[in-house]
């Protein structure tokens, strides 16, 4: 099937899974993940109607967006960032940056943003998983980031991003969702200044239904549109 037909058929899915959930009548954005996909994927992606586009590597990231800078792209970025990329990364104007775990890269975003007058929207990652493989801050310990996270001035927080477990067993996915959004709640209700809860980025090829089921605003899909990643490429 081509991306066109991808897509249509995700679009379907997703509208059955919001009759499922609580909040049926709110909108549910699609990221089309493109990493490891070449530019020319992406303008098919666009032709079929997609225009928020997802990267986990801040190089691609910077790449594929110069190389397609006369599109109306929304740039989102989904990776692990380190410090000494943070600088490069803002060459780019994300849409969010789904990513952050710590302060340490807060701080880096602060001293470049400070440089170029600008500032960036952010999501905070939180490790609902337990999986050490992964990024993404311990669930009790996203509230304290979050607070911190208000002293930096250039950076404002509006919502949280996870990874579902990488399981098999369906309710342990869930439940990683579940959990996500009861801090997202928490969050919301304690109403930390500068801090909006407006975002929950969660669900990807394999669980975007369950994690709309439990209140995803966003989904970040890359097999199910762009088809399988070579495994060399994988990540
Ligand atoms: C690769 C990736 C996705 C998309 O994964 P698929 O299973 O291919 O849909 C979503 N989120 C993040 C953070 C990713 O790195």
């Amino acid at each position: 099937m081509g991306i066109a037909e991808n897509a249509a058929e995700i679009n379907r899915r997703v509208s059955q899974a919001l009759l499922r959930s609580s909040d049926p009548s709110r909108e549910v954005k699609l990221i089309a993940v493109s990493k490891t996909f070449p530019a020319e994927r992406v303008l098919d992606a666009i032709d079929a109607g997609l225009f928020r586009f997802g990267e986990n590597r801040v190089q691609e990231l910077v790449s594929k967006s110069e190389a397609l800078k006369k599109k109306k792209i929304e740039w989102h970025f989904i990776g692990h960032l380190q410090t000494n990329k943070v600088k490069k990364l803002l060459d780019v104007p994300t849409k969010y940056i789904h990513s952050i775990d710590r302060m340490e890269a807060a701080i880096e975003l602060e001293r470049q943003l400070q440089k170029r007058g600008e500032s960036r929207d952010v999501l905070v990652e939180v490790n609902m998983s337990g999986e050490s493989s992964k990024s993404g801050v311990e669930p009790d310990k996203a509230i304290e980031l979050i607070r911190a996270l208000t002293k930096i001035e250039t950076i404002k927080v509006k919502g949280l991003m996870t990874i579902g477990a990488l399981t098999e067993d369906r309710k342990a996915v869930r439940d990683c969702f579940v959990k996500l959004r009861e801090i997202f709640l928490r969050v919301r209700e304690e109403a930390i200044d500068k801090v909006e809860m407006a975002e929950l980025s969660m669900g990807m090829s394999g669980d975007f239904e369950i994690a709309i089921e439990e209140g995803a605003t966003m989904i970040r899909i890359g097999t199910a549109i762009f088809g399988e990643r070579t495994k060399a490429a994988q990540n």
